[in-house]
């Protein structure tokens, strides 16, 4: 099963996606919608920009069968939030995250010992997926040691796609022009298996069910 696990992109009928919802237009995508999948959160750029209201807002929508996930968030260097402010806004979702059992799909730019940290004193149960992910292996083993899974799109390190496990492994377009196929025949090539044994979605799948 073909599944793009986070795009920003309009939908195709093709295949199953994750579309990041912005606030702005979560209450009509929701409503008007179908067979489609979404995930909702607050990023780590407008961490500054929380407010309570937006929290519940977004407490509410996250209830709908829709919503899959809860993301894009995490943390960020370049962000013009403080840390301290990111980190509260990411920990916010991470408790929603455990309360409706649905996992993260995080951004991390220059804070991964920071996430680490969080996920070793938090102790989650919901799997945490690594969107993105364009790292050396050095940091992809850091991250899969954490019990983390990891996303890949249109750029990736190479050595750190082969060493990921199949069941830790997804696949996204974010914001490529490239289709989810040709992403997918990239990664499978390098791992050498068939596309159908990328086999991570039917995890995230069977665990989002429970
Ligand atoms: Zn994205």
């Amino acid at each position: 099963m073909i599944i793009d696990v986070h795009t920003h992109n309009s939908l195709s009928n093709c295949y199953l996606s994750i579309y990041n919802l912005k606030f702005e237009e979560a209450s009509d995508k929701i409503a008007s919608s179908e067979n489609v999948l979404f995930s909702i959160g607050i990023h780590p750029w407008f961490a500054n920009e929380f407010t309570e209201q937006l929290f519940n807002q977004m407490e509410k929508w996250v209830e709908d069968s829709k919503i899959v996930a809860i993301g894009e968030c995490g943390l960020d260097k370049n962000s013009k939030a403080t840390f301290n402010e990111q980190v509260t806004v990411f920990e916010k979702q991470i408790q929603i995250s455990e309360k409706i059992h649905k996992p993260l799909i995080i951004h991390c730019v220059g804070y991964f010992n920071e996430l680490f940290e969080l996920k070793k004193s938090l102790q989650p149960q919901q799997l945490w997926i690594i969107h993105g992910f364009r790292g050396k292996p050095q940091l992809a083993s850091q991250v899969l040691k954490a019990g983390c899974a990891l996303s890949f799109g249109e750029y990736f390190n190479n050595e750190s796609v082969l060493l990921t496990p199949i069941n830790k492994l997804f696949v996204e377009t974010d914001e490529s022009n490239l289709s989810i196929d040709e992403i997918y025949r990239r990664i499978a090539a390098i791992k050498n298996i068939s596309i159908d044994s990328l086999s991570a979605n039917d995890l995230f799948f069977s665990k989002n069910k429970s």
